[in-house]
């Protein structure tokens, strides 16, 4: 049966079938390869980019080239491997000469990263620069004034942080980077031990609940 939109998706696997040899913009005309995302499909942490590039085109895999080999390693440094996370684009298809996606191609594509968030379902979102971070955040501020901060949003946790090809050009910005994915980290590593004393709490309440004697 045919479902009604994306949000009729019940799985990955099932949004990959209804988008299908996607035409619904011109970035259509010019991709070689629709690039999903991958990772792991319960993710705890969700990365967002911005849209494939030349190699990402070319492979179907998101983040392969050069600042995917970053992100590899910033990932590497807090003890994180690829298939530990989910990694999507705000835009599947890549825009020709690697321009920015316009307003109308993420208009008509962010539904499908709407429901890839809802599926994976991260407690922790970090937007990989500024377009994601502005679609997530619903902010137009400036990435150098949002990044590195712990937002809240519907429920999920959100950090912000440079686009890793943003540091291949500003040697600069990869410090920041660094410190910035120690931060994710550190807002991983405390939903976790929350949730771990969560899970304690109504044991230690039955041991007290009843004759105490
Ligand atoms: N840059 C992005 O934003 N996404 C990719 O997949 C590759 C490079």
């Amino acid at each position: 049966m045919a479902v009604a939109g994306p949000e009729g998706c019940a799985d990955l696997g099932a949004l990959v079938e209804y988008i299908g040899d996607c035409r619904r913009c011109a970035l259509a005309e010019t991709r070689t390869r629709l690039v999903f995302g991958s990772g792991d499909p319960h993710a705890r942490l969700m990365f967002v980019g911005e849209a494939p590039g030349k190699h990402e085109d070319l492979t179907g895999e998101p983040f392969v080239g050069a600042a995917g080999r970053f992100l590899d390693e910033l990932l590497g440094s807090i003890g994180l491997a690829r298939d530990q996370v989910f990694i999507a684009n705000m835009v599947k298809c890549r825009p020709p000469g690697n321009r920015d996606p316009e307003p109308a191609e993420i208009e008509t594509c962010s539904p499908f990263l709407a429901r890839q968030i809802e599926l994976v379902d991260p407690v922790v979102i970090a937007p990989l620069g500024r377009f994601a971070a502005h679609y997530i955040l619903k902010t137009t501020a400036p990435i150098t004034s949002i990044r590195g901060r712990l937002y809240r949003v519907d429920g999920r946790r959100v950090v912000p942080v440079f686009h890793p090809a943003a540091a291949l050009y500003d040697g600069s910005k990869r410090g920041v980077l660094e410190d910035d994915f120690r931060r994710l980290r550190a807002v991983l590593d405390r939903v976790e031990n929350d949730e771990d004393s969560a899970a304690a709490r109504p044991a230690q309440l039955v041991l007290f609940d009843g004759d105490p004697s």
